[in-house]
């Protein structure tokens, strides 16, 4: 769901772009790779990729929402490359598919009118280019006035409450997404979840989330008789009109003030949304393992993962999510083609995780840290991949310094990283499937692409946009370092 932490951390590093040109004359002045090494890194491969990409994003997977048959299905078809590739399932039980709860929500339609004051009427907003419903949504028919509620959180610990002094009964919340400052402290009221629950407890009938352009986002719980949803800058400011602001000048006024502009206003809103909700819903995390060569260490395992899942299908709009994630996912298949070839394994064992539920707040990577499967006695590392899929180059970040050394080293022969920096302090609420693991005090990596990344979970998040090249540079990266590091 998120946008690519490390993206945000690393553009100030943009200047490091400029020593990217000497990533290929680097690649070529080192010292040539074992054959056996050199073997396996040459079954990676950018067409295969491309077309593993193309597959997940095919509307038969409806966008591989978790829970949903589409990601099912999707799931299905990649245990059958990981059988096929020689992985080994790493669960007796359930093969190379690890199920866990992951209730889901399909919206089938909705609605919304706005009235501005003097205008009964109102005006229809068009579905996905104005608005959409957050995909955890329920079901319901209002007609309610509008509140405006800065970042939408209540914090009297921190001295911060955007709801002081409002009345937002049965009224929809309108706000952004943020927080009054860059403190850790509103990490937890900066999470979907908690904004949800505060404007429900304050008796709001729903929550509207102001984007530049609204996009899809499951992450949050079904709530009973609680509407969220995203409306466009463009859509608000006509809102916003009657207290003679627009939402650019509002959210720049609640960055310098770092108080409180809240105010109820007199536009109105018509909204009906049909959802569908499944609180028994299964994700899976599909897995496979390649078993390490030392007798001891091979109970130690590196986790090479990215997430599977996407937004899905809903009131007909398709989320193809081809950058994220069937790229890192496809980049993730690249890795394990490339150590199943591999003559020689490594001492320790290396498995290939795809996650569910990232997208609806890290739900699989947190299922897996928290159930490693038996035949490991210690998860040794993390490497994860989201959005590899736009650019001709990687930033990656770290959170352990001992794994640079082996991702610089690895580089040295594809040169592709752009930047590579440290993460520090707590991974926060707009982390990728590394921060459960990061959490747990296991070195992590994550890498992507260096963008731009536009369609970020639009519906234009589609093949057309993968440069399959990106994503093979990226697994020949992680495998050279994954492979040292898990024989190290
Ligand atoms: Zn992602």
């Amino acid at each position: 769901m998120k946008k690519n932490p490390i993206l945000i951390l690393v553009l100030g590093l943009v200047c490091v772009g400029a020593a990217a040109g000497l990533g290929a004359s680097r690649a070529s002045a080192q010292k040539p790779l074992p054959s056996d090494i050199a073997k396996a890194l040459a079954v990676i491969d950018g067409a295969s990729a491309y077309a593993h990409v193309k597959t997940m994003a095919d509307p038969a997977f409806a966008g591989r929402m978790t829970g949903h048959e589409g990601y099912t299905a999707a799931a299905r078809w990649a245990a059958g490359l990981f059988r096929a590739w020689g992985l080994k399932p790493v669960s007796a039980k359930d093969g190379y598919l690890l199920p866990y709860p992951s209730p889901y929500t399909v919206v089938r339609s909705a609605e919304m009118t706005v009235s501005l004051p003097g205008d009964a009427a109102g005006r229809k907003l068009a579905p996905n280019s104005d608005f959409l419903p957050l995909i955890f949504t329920d079901s319901g028919k209002i007609e309610a006035g509008l509140v405006f509620a800065g970042w939408g959180i209540s914090a009297p610990e921190l001295g911060y409450d955007d709801y002081a002094g409002l009345d937002v009964k049965g009224k929809m919340v309108l706000c952004f997404r943020g927080t009054p400052a860059r403190d850790d402290r509103y990490n937890h009221h900066d999470e979907h979840r908690t904004r949800m629950q505060t404007a429900q407890e304050k008796g709001a009938a729903g929550l509207i989330y102001i984007y530049p352009e609204p996009l899809s986002n499951p992450n949050g719980d079904w709530r009973r008789g609680f509407l969220p949803a995203m409306i466009s800058e463009k859509v608000a400011d006509s809102l916003l009109k009657e207290i003679g602001v627009t939402s650019a000048e509002l959210k720049k006024d609640l960055l310098t003030y770092r108080k409180p502009l809240s105010s109820a206003l007199k536009s109105r809103i018509r909204y009906e949304v049909e959802a569908e909700n499944h609180p028994d819903g299964i994700g899976y995390n599909v897995a496979g393992c390649v078993e390490g060569s030392d007798p001891v260490l091979k109970k130690e395992c590196l986790v090479v993962g990215g997430h599977f899942d996407h937004d899905g299908l809903h009131m007909g709009f398709l989320f193809p999510g081809a950058d994220d994630n069937a790229s890192g996912s496809a980049t993730v298949m690249e890795i394990a083609r490339a150590f199943a070839a591999l003559k020689q394994k490594p001492k320790r064992s290396v498995v290939f995780v795809l996650f569910g539920g990232e997208e609806k707040g890290l739900q699989g990577s947190t299922w897996f840290v928290g159930h490693v499967p038996a035949l490991f006695a210690k998860v040794d590392a993390m490497l994860n991949f989201d959005m590899t899929g736009e650019g001709d180059g990687a930033w990656g970040g770290y959170t352990d310094d001992a794994l640079k050394p082996f991702l610089d080293e690895a580089d040295s022969h594809v040169g592709i990283i752009r930047g590579l920096s440290k993460m520090s302090g707590p991974a926060g609420v707009r982390g990728s499937d590394f921060a459960p693991f990061y959490a747990a005090g296991i070195a992590t990596a994550s890498i992507g692409s260096n963008g731009p990344h536009l369609a970020y979970h639009l519906i234009g998040d589609t093949i057309y946009r993968i440069n399959p090249d990106i994503m093979a540079d990226i697994a020949r990266v992680a495998f050279l370092a994954g492979r040292a590091w898990a024989d190290r």
